[in-house]
C-alpha cells in the first residue's frame, strides 16, 4: 500500500520531471530558432497579460485561444542602412519580407509544437488585411508588442515601439501560443528609451509628443495612420521613420556612423530646401526610382 509520504514524493517527482521536460522543450525552440536564423527569442507565460492589466481582456491569449500557457515570441532585425531608406520601395520589400518570413517561421514552428505533441497556434505577423480595415477598426485582434515585452525582449518606448537591447526598435516579432508550460525569460525592468525625442521631432505627422511624466508618449494613431495610408497609395508603405531615428541598439555600433543623429533631425529641413542635397544622396537616389512621386518630393514630410 502506498503511504501518505511516498505519494508526496510521487506527486514532486511528476513535477520535477515535467519542469525537466519543459526545460528540454525550451532548448529545443530554442535551437529550433537558431537553425532556422531567428535573431531574437523570448517565453511569456500568459499569466503575464493578466497581472499586468494593460491589454483588454479579449485580447489577451487565453481568450483567443483557451488551451494556452505559453507564447513564443519570435524576431527578426531589420537591418538600419535599408530603414533608413525610408519611404523606398527597397525598404517596403524588406518589410513585406520579413513579414512573410516571420509568418513562414510561426507556421513552422505551431507545426514543430505539435509534431512533439504540444498542442499549438500561432497569430499571424500582420492581423489586418488592409487600409480599409485598419481605418474602420484600427487594431490587431491580437498585438505582438505587449507579448514581446512579457516574453523579455525589450521595453516600450515613447514612439510606441518595443525597443530591444539589440536593434532597437528595428525588428519584428510574430508570436506563437502553446499548451506547453516553458520556463519564462524575465522582463527587461529598466526603460530602454533615452527621451532623446528623435522619434517626436522627426515624424512627418508629429504623431509622437513626449510625455515628462513618463517614457510613453503621447500617440496620435489617426495621423500615423493617414501617413501609411498615403506611402500604400505611393506603394512605399510602410513609414518607419520613428524606427529609424532611434539611437537605440548595440547593432548601430557595427555600422559606425558618427554624427548620425544631427543628420536625421536635419533631414527634413535640408531636403526641403535642396531635394538634391549631397548629405542625403544615398537616401534620396533610392527614393526617386519605383514608386509613385506623391505631391511632394522629400523625406518624411512628403
Ligand atoms: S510610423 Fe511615421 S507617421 Fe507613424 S509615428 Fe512613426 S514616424 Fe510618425
Ligand atoms: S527615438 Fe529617443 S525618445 Fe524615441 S523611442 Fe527612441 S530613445 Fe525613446
Amino acid at each position: 500500500m502506498e503511504t501518505k509520504g511516498k505519494k508526496k514524493r510521487a506527486g514532486r517527482g511528476t513535477r520535477g520531471e515535467l519542469l525537466r521536460q519543459n526545460r528540454e522543450l525550451k532548448k529545443k525552440i530554442i535551437r529550433f530558432c537558431r537553425e532556422r536564423g531567428v535573431d531574437l527569442v523570448g517565453f511569456a507565460p500568459v499569466e503575464r497579460w493578466d497581472e499586468s492589466g494593460e491589454v483588454p481582456a479579449d485580447f489577451r491569449p487565453r481568450a483567443i485561444w483557451p488551451p494556452a500557457k505559453t507564447v513564443i515570441v519570435m524576431g527578426l532585425g531589420m537591418p538600419l542602412p535599408i530603414v533608413e531608406t525610408t519611404p523606398s520601395v527597397v525598404h517596403m520589400e524588406m518589410y513585406k519580407t520579413a513579414n512573410a518570413e516571420l509568418d513562414q517561421l510561426a507556421y513552422d514552428l505551431t507545426r514543430f509544437l505539435n509534431r512533439l505533441g504540444h498542442a499549438s497556434f500561432f497569430f499571424p505577423r500582420d492581423g489586418y488585411s488592409s487600409m480599409k480595415a485598419l481605418r474602420e477598426n484600427n487594431r490587431a485582434a491580437f498585438a505582438h508588442i505587449p507579448a514581446a515585452r512579457y516574453a523579455g525582449l525589450g521595453t516600450v518606448g515613447a514612439s510606441h515601439n518595443l525597443l530591444t537591447p539589440e536593434f532597437g526598435p528595428r525588428v519584428r516579432f510574430v508570436s506563437v501560443f502553446t499548451s506547453a508550460e516553458i520556463p519564462p525569460d524575465p522582463m527587461i525592468e529598466k526603460d530602454l528609451c533615452i527621451k532623446c525625442e528623435a522619434c517626436a521631432k522627426c515624424c512627418p505627422k508629429k504623431a509622437i509628443r513626449m510625455r515628462s511624466d513618463r517614457v510613453v508618449g503621447d500617440y496620435d494613431d489617426q495621423a500615423c495612420l493617414e501617413m501609411a495610408e498615403e506611402l500604400v497609395a505611393r506603394r512605399c508603405f510602410p513609414c518607419g521613420i520613428c524606427t529609424k531615428v532611434c539611437p537605440i541598439g548595440k547593432v548601430r555600433n557595427i555600422y559606425k556612423q558618427p554624427g548620425v543623429m544631427k543628420k536625421y533631425l536635419g533631414e527634413a529641413e535640408a531636403l526641403a530646401a535642396n531635394p538634391e542635397d549631397p548629405e542625403y544622396k544615398t537616401w534620396t537616389h533610392l527614393r526617386k526610382y519605383g514608386v509613385a512621386r506623391g505631391r511632394k518630393q522629400g523625406a518624411g514630410k512628403e
